[in-house]
């Protein structure tokens, strides 16, 4: 195989170079611009919403929605330990304290573990929950790999203990639930604030870029303001809040138009070439192909080998390193957030799935335009690797 097999490239096979073109011709290359709006109406149109807000980057929505939720300095949020540490700094930005829930077999948050420690950990009164004093204010969900989180039992305690819903859903656009309470419901569209990110390796890219939906109609205007510096008055320069530099680009949105037209066949790709993996995987008793959430429709955006660590003793980075070799490009899971520099003092709540998968889990090349072959040639190469570090 000629060249290295990515983990995960973004694809231009539409209409990206003729709008981005367009957008230039047109001179609007900023903020200002149809395509900014036109890509939140296909957005708004493909998720079943009222409304979304077009932005800078997946982080920046991320932060325009705590701000929204409330949370404000000497806060708590409740977050996920095991996903993209961006799911978590946007609350020190607001100088509120992270507080570490483990997650479930499909890495994302446990519902049973974030109810346990609602009612055993923190006190409520009057409608609030607080832990040591702190306000518990919001509760971040991260759909990890575009696996919906459990949202039946996550809605549920955060309605029974007042907390807001932000749904991280950077990396699941287009994942829904086909089944029970929520059938129908996309991933970012069943919280109360809804963030997408377009940034390079997503399913779809902007380049840079991401997205907020609210379920208030009002919070969604107020987002909007926000995110285009707090702006009163069209003629005058009058600001009533402090605001941000936060919305997309006509240029970025230009990408998204042509990128939105594609999505429906990157999401059949990504199924597609999981199948195949699992298929060639099946039976290997080494590994696992870990699966994503019954009763959804998952993007599949990226796919999780677990390895049997109790005959695989090798690091990730040896692992990794040998594959490199053979031309593929794989990556570990993250590291813990909560055993990062600026996190390692919050509380973490009874860690136990989130470290067990951080030692096991590998992802594996899936960038869209992946062909059949190299698909065989990674299970191959893995295989004939794993089969050599058994103990
Ligand atoms: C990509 C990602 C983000 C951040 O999105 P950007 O657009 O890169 O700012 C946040 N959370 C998770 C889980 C992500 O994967």
């Amino acid at each position: 195989m000629a060249g290295m097999i990515p983990l995960s490239i973004p694809n231009f096979e539409g209409n990206e170079k003729k709008y981005v073109d367009d957008a230039l011709k047109q001179g609007w290359v900023s903020t200002g611009g149809t395509y900014v709006t036109r890509l939140e109406q296909e957005l708004a149109k493909f998720l079943h919403v009222e409304g979304m807000a077009a932005c800078q980057s997946g982080t920046a929505a991320l932060h325009l929605s705590m701000i929204e939720a409330g949370v404000r300095p000497g806060d708590a949020v409740l977050v996920p330990p095991i996903t993209f540490i961006a799911a978590v700094n946007p609350v020190k930005y607001q100088f509120a304290s992270p507080i570490f829930i483990d997650c479930d077999d499909g890495f994302c948050m446990d519902p049973i573990k974030l109810r346990a420690f609602c009612e055993q950990e923190c006190e409520f009164k009057d409608g609030a929950l607080s832990y040591h004093g702190k306000r518990v204010r919001a509760v971040v969900v991260v759909h990890v790999f575009g696996n919906m989180a459990n949202m039946d039992g996550i809605m549920e305690v955060a309605r029974e203990f007042n907390l807001k819903v932000i749904e991280d859903a950077t990396e699941a656009l287009g994942t829904h639930y086909t089944e029970g309470r929520f059938a129908g419901k996309y991933a970012g569209t069943i919280g109360d604030f809804g963030a997408f990110s377009f940034n390079g390796n997503k399913i779809i890219t902007t380049g840079g870029g991401g997205a907020v939906a609210a379920r208030d109609p009002q919070a969604m205007e107020h987002i909007r303001y926000l995110s285009t510096q707090a702006k009163n008055d069209p003629h005058y320069y009058i600001h009533n809040e402090v605001g941000y530099n936060y919305r997309m680009t006509n240029l970025q949105a230009a990408l998204g138009v042509a990128q939105m037209e594609e999505l429906e066949e990157f999401i059949a790709r990504k199924n597609r070439n999981y199948e195949l993996y699992r298929f060639l995987f099946k039976g290997f008793d080494l590994v696992e192909m870990m699966p994503f959430r019954e009763g959804t429709a998952s993007n599949r955006w990226f796919y999780s080998l677990k390895l049997d660590r109790d005959r695989i003793r090798n690091s990730m980075r040896e692992i990794i390193t040998a594959l490199e070799k053979k031309n593929i490009e794989t990556r570990a899971i993250w590291g813990l957030i909560n055993e990062q520099e600026p996190y390692r003092d919050e509380t973490a709540y009874r860690m136990e799935k989130a470290p067990y998968y951080a030692r096991r889990i590998l992802n594996l090349p899936c960038s869209t335009q992946i062909t059949e072959d190299e698909i065989r040639c990674v299970a191959g190469e893995i295989k004939s690797l794993l089969k050599e570090l058994a103990q």
